[in-house]
């Protein structure tokens, strides 16, 4: 069996790298700082501590001086701190440890007392402190805290308090700390090592994933997909980026349909519009109806390549959703005889004859200009396909709930193979691809995306040589 090693980038910029060094580099200054406070200032620290302790008892008794409890928090005081505390006048003593049963005699401090009441009236101060290493045989390399200070002080009268606290020596606890620490520091450096190498790689595997499905997507594979792992952001970026790609895809498909149609379709025109020109150039400039004639052409298929092209910048806003639904409440019937109303010529110019039926007023909330585009698209349509009988039925009325609407003509309908496909972009059905019909081959297209984008339903119902019904439902 393989085991998968993650990979070690030693990219020295690299997340992986970067993450791994900060974690390690904390980890050491997170120890030294416990090695620097644990053993090396163990000794200072400790006898700060006491230090400020006495100072704190001493302004205890300071306060009780006088007051009726004064004895009896000394004695508390002495004991649960493990003080030696001795009150003298010049020639008295007020309180002295050795009164307590149990209590080192304070004759043990006598050379500390000496020593720190020397420092106390040398420098005149309210009080002195001083560590001494304790002279006594027998007691290692103990030191003492002695502490004096005055809790009265006149001409003839001085109270003077003595505190002897016992150091102890911190050497053997630094000794076992320094063996704990020891093993903490070797624990602690080989997890941090672990972790970081660990959770870079969570992190960053990710980020090299994306980067592979990226690399690929640049390539233009599109549907790659871009996996973002376990956290928030790169999920994020991973969604955006599969979203572009999404995206990315249909703007290419756009694009190259766009490429293929413009080299078909526009170039059709275009040539006649080239050969028509020529054809006056050379030949009917001044034969003035050959070059009217000629002329009828190239301003009929300059007409084509702008509806077309109009066509074509529809079509792509509506499948790319540039353009967003304005939706409004209107009357179906309304829009109808508008488009109606419009195509007038073709009634008095061609003998058309469109036939309204609506048995009741559809109020439907749609785009209003959309849905006109689409009645006029199929009304089109119908004139184009239309039979001899020149006769266009539309009918509008409620069908399931749905408001619906057909445009029904008696031409020469569509062949059955070919009805799923009339819908696709320049679909243009056999029977009918002669270019005396005027069409782009993308009206029933831009009438499937914006019913589509209506959440309605479309569709036609047609026999060959007895015409079609085209239609469409839109939910009321
Ligand atoms: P065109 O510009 O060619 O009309 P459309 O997308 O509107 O493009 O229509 C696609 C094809 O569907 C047409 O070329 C035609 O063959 C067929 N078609 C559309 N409407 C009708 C109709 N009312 N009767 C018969 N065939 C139709």
């Amino acid at each position: 069996m393989k085991i998968k090693l993650p990979k070690i980038n030693f990219d020295k910029n690299s997340i992986n790298f970067k993450l791994w060094a900060y974690f390690i580099l904390f980890a050491a200054f997170l120890l030294s700082l416990l090695w620097l406070l644990q053993i090396f200032f163990l000794n200072t620290y400790y006898q700060e501590m006491k230090i400020s302790e006495t100072n704190r008892i001493a302004n205890v008794i300071a306060d009780k001086y006088g007051k009726p409890d004064f004895v009896e928090t000394i004695r508390s005081l002495s004991v649960s701190n493990d003080m030696y505390i001795q009150i003298e006048t010049d020639d008295a003593i007020l309180f002295s440890p050795g009164n307590e049963s149990g209590r080192m005699p304070v004759y043990m401090y006598l050379p500390e007392m000496s020593t720190v009441r020397k420092m106390l009236f040398k420098d005149n101060q309210r009080s002195a402190s001083v560590i001494i290493p304790q002279k006594n045989p027998g007691h290692g390399d103990r030191k003492t805290l002695a502490y004096a200070s005055f809790l009265e002080k006149t001409a003839d009268d001085k109270v003077i308090l003595y505190i002897f606290s016992p150091l102890f020596p911190v050497d053997s606890t630094v000794g076992i700390l320094r063996n704990q620490l020891i093993y903490v520091t070797i624990i602690s450096l080989c997890m941090a090592f672990c972790l970081s190498f660990y959770l870079s790689n969570r992190i960053s595997k990710p980020i090299r994933s994306i980067t592979k499905s990226a690399e690929k997507l640049a390539a233009g594979q599109y549907g790659v997909p871009f996996e973002g792992g376990h956290y928030t952001e790169i999920i994020q970026l991973a969604d955006t980026l599969n979203m572009t790609s999404v995206e990315l895809e249909k703007t290419d498909s756009l694009r190259k349909d766009l490429i293929a149609n413009v080299s078909h379709d526009l170039r059709t025109p275009l040539t006649m519009v080239k050969s028509y020109a020529e054809m006056i150039r050379d030949l009917s400039g001044d034969n003035p109806e050959k070059r009217k004639a000629h002329l009828e052409v190239i301003i009929e298929e300059a007409d084509r390549l702008n509806l077309l092209v109009s066509d074509m910048l529809d079509l792509s806003r509506l499948q790319t959703h540039v353009t967003p639904l304005e939706k409004s409440q209107f009357s179906l019937l309304e829009a109808a005889q508008s488009i109606i109303h419009s195509l007038g010529i073709y009634e008095s110019r061609d003998g058309y004859k469109f036939v309204l039926d609506c048995p009741e007023d559809i109020i439907v909330t749609a785009d209003e200009n959309k849905i006109k585009r689409v009645i006029s698209n199929l009304l089109n349509n119908a004139i184009k396909y239309c039979g001899e009988d020149k006769e266009i039925e539309v009918k509008i009325f409620s069908k399931d709930g749905a408001a619906r609407c057909e445009v029904s003509d008696h031409g020469m309908g569509i062949a059955a193979d070919e009805i799923d496909q009339i819908w696709d972009r320049y679909y243009k059905a056999s029977t009918h691809h002669v270019r005396e019909v005027k069409g782009t081959g993308l009206g029933l297209s831009i009438v499937k995306e914006i019913v589509l984008l209506h959440k309605g339903r479309y569709g036609v119902d047609s026999k060959e040589g007895e015409g079609s019904t085209f239609y469409f439902e839109l939910n009321k």
